[in-house]
């Protein structure tokens, strides 16, 4: 059985003291569904993070890493710094990593190797433009993210990846994909990874859905039978509205 799982990305937001109430908060919430529970903080609030979440069922995840060990690379930070404060798992190839910090399916695949490498496990994001979907070509583009920055692994990598649809039209804009099209697009995912590593991956690998998820439609975005959970950004950034998406399943 594949794991549903829910993820905060706080992106770009919470300073210490702000990251300090969000934590508190959280930990005042019940969960009463199945869920894995998963947030991610900034580089700067990390260590913090992992420290007062220790105790309770939510991992403290990246938002990103470099591809590189260590060396002459100013201002990024590697896997093994994220595993030495406790982190284990790092969202890569979100869309906001590929449009302004120019990360291509190239720079990707390096960066699951080495997150890989360092026995972690990868939320890895992909998604449409609005007008690859105008153009039809959603699937095609979905298809050549994923197949350009995966398809060199093996089918026991897959044991440490989870998928993150997320079509960039509907992030942060409210605008989110209907069910059907969050379905239709999830089942083509699993298809395309049936193609290439055989039912048994396709089915064990969790597909996570990202763009505009709120506490009003979460439950019916994840009643879809290939839609294991969701990625969340504006809605996990309440403790009360991100619980009520946890406990949709
Ligand atoms: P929103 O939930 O704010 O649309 O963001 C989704 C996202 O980008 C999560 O990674």
């Amino acid at each position: 059985m594949r794991k549903n799982i829910v993820a905060g990305n706080w992106k770009m937001n919470n300073d210490l003291a702000q990251t300090e109430g969000l934590l508190t908060d959280l930990q005042k919430q019940t969960q009463t569904s199945e869920a894995e529970v998963m947030v991610a903080p900034s580089f700067t609030n990390l260590w913090h993070a992992f420290q007062s979440l220790r105790t309770s069922n939510i991992e403290v995840v990246a938002q990103n890493m470099h591809f590189a060990d260590n060396g002459a690379y100013t201002g990024e930070v590697s896997a093994s710094m994220l595993k030495s404060v406790g982190i284990q798992t790092v969202i890569l190839g979100h869309s906001e990593r590929r449009a302004y910090f120019n990360e291509t399916d190239a720079i990707l695949a390096k960066k699951v190797d080495a997150a890989l490498a360092n026995t972690m496990r990868v939320i890895f994001c992909f998604g449409e433009e609005l007008e690859d979907r105008k153009a039809n070509k959603e699937e095609a583009v979905v298809k050549s993210q994923i197949s350009n920055a995966l398809f060199h692994l093996e089918a026991d990598a897959f044991k440490n990846i989870v998928l993150a649809y997320e079509p960039v039209w509907a992030i942060g804009t409210g605008e989110t994909a209907t069910p059907e099209q969050a379905q239709d697009m999830h089942a083509f995912i699993r298809k395309t990874l049936s193609e290439k590593y055989g039912e048994e991956v396709a089915n064990s690998v969790s597909i996570l859905y990202g763009g505009s998820v709120k506490p009003n439609n979460a439950k019916e975005i994840f009643s879809k039978p290939d839609v294991d959970g969701g990625l969340i950004g504006g809605a996990s950034l309440k403790a009360q509205d991100f619980f009520e998406i946890v406990n949709a399943f």
